[in-house]
């Protein structure tokens, strides 16, 4: 142990420096006049924090007591998975006015969302590791819940923030070269120069309120409270946020990475004239990544914080995202359903309010103004 600590906080900073050489810089946010308030000097903040991305002492304090406590501890049960159901995903993805929503937890952030006509995927994921290197960095606990292969051809693509875990480059270049041409790459300002350098084009990148229509679906960045880098020399220089998306029969929030902040109550009040029959018909909120606190919670909510956003969003249905997928932080990797079950209860939120998945299955939703009807 002794030996493996130093070592661990040592590949945390390899991990991070191999990043900033890795990548070139993004180049300064759009000028705006006057600037917002989130537009900081080439850089970009929180509406309610102002985070300090965490240096390298606090980096190797929770690294150096994580590893001296033996955390996170080995899950006990595996995160659940289930075959797809590949012949509905195919039917309904070009079912066009008839499509069902529907969600589909493919693992960490990524999800299928199938609404309004369009198949659309959130922060894409299907590399064996969340890293800058094939060779090391988190890995994957579970396969993805449906491999590139199996996917329908996607026409739009939600990229939150720069993180490796919800930007993995590899895998957006695998759906650039998608069969039937790439689909639309939607990502926060400063990233679309890290895309185009990978070879990536289609790609618009967004401010905090800005939208993009497709195909009728009006696709809407929204702030959240997270950060970006990939590396040591370009943090908080890329944009982070959620995705609002709103098609004639369903609406749809996902929150990428985000700690606890008045930003949902915000969102709800500024989309609540677009939403008189209630607020979004599903959010996809993460519950893992949470441990300890006191590194966390300014960047990551846990399952208590999420099932507090969903009542801010006055969701009618939340899908717990984010969990279960890669070991990034102290919590065991199966704590988030118990978690999330204990918030539930200690909130008075219903327990089919805000659920969780195995890896492959699908939630078939009804659509805005139907009755609940949970599908698969
Ligand atoms: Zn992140
Ligand atoms: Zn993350």
């Amino acid at each position: 142990m002794t030996l493996s600590t130093p070592l661990r906080a040592l590949f945390g900073l390899l991990f991070l420096s191999l990043g900033t050489a890795a990548w070139p810089a993004p180049p300064e946010p759009a000028a705006t006049d006057p600037a917002p308030a989130h537009h900081r000097d080439g850089r970009y903040q929180n509406n309610y924090l102002d985070f300090t991305p965490p240096g390298l002492l606090k980096l190797m304090r929770w690294r150096w007591d994580a590893t001296r406590a033996g955390l996170p501890r080995p899950p006990q049960t595996p995160t659940p998975v289930v075959a797809p159901g590949l012949a509905f995903l195919r039917a309904n993805a070009t079912a066009g006015a008839a499509m069902v929503p529907a969600a589909t937890w493919i693992g960490h952030a990524t999800v299928l969302v199938q609404m309004g006509g369009l198949n659309v995927l959130t922060d894409p994921i299907f590399s064996e590791r969340a890293s800058p290197l094939s060779w090391a960095g988190p890995q994957r606990a579970q396969p993805p819940g449906l491999a590139l292969a199996d996917l329908p051809r996607i026409d739009a693509v939600l990229v939150s923030h720069d993180h490796y875990d919800h930007c993995d480059l590899p895998s957006l270049k695998a759906l650039a070269a998608q069969a039937g041409g790439p689909p639309l790459f939607l990502v926060p300002l400063g990233l679309k120069a890290l895309l185009e350098d990978a070879g990536v084009s289609n790609v618009v990148e967004l401010d905090w309120w800005q939208g993009h229509t497709l195909r009728g679906v009006d696709i809407v960045m929204t702030p959240v409270q997270h950060w970006s880098a990939r590396g040591l020399a370009d943090r908080l220089r890329t944009l982070w946020g959620g995705w609002a998306l709103f098609a004639p029969d369903f609406h749809l929030f996902f929150a990428g990475d985000t700690g606890y902040s008045p930003d949902f109550a915000d969102i709800h009040a500024r989309f609540a004239p677009r939403q008189r029959e209630g607020g979004f018909d599903l959010a996809l909120l993460p519950v893992g990544a949470y441990a300890p606190r006191w590194f966390m919670k300014d960047q990551h909510v846990n399952p208590e914080e999420a099932v507090r956003i969903h009542r801010d969003l006055a969701a009618r249905r939340s899908l717990g995202i984010h969990w279960g997928t890669f070991e990034l932080t102290d919590e065991p990797l199966d704590e988030p359903p118990r978690a999330l079950a204990a918030a539930r209860r200690s909130l008075g939120a219903a327990d089919d309010a805000f659920v969780l998945t195995a890896i492959g299955q699908t939630l078939r939703l009804p659509r805005r103004g139907e009755s609940p009807n949970t599908g698969q």
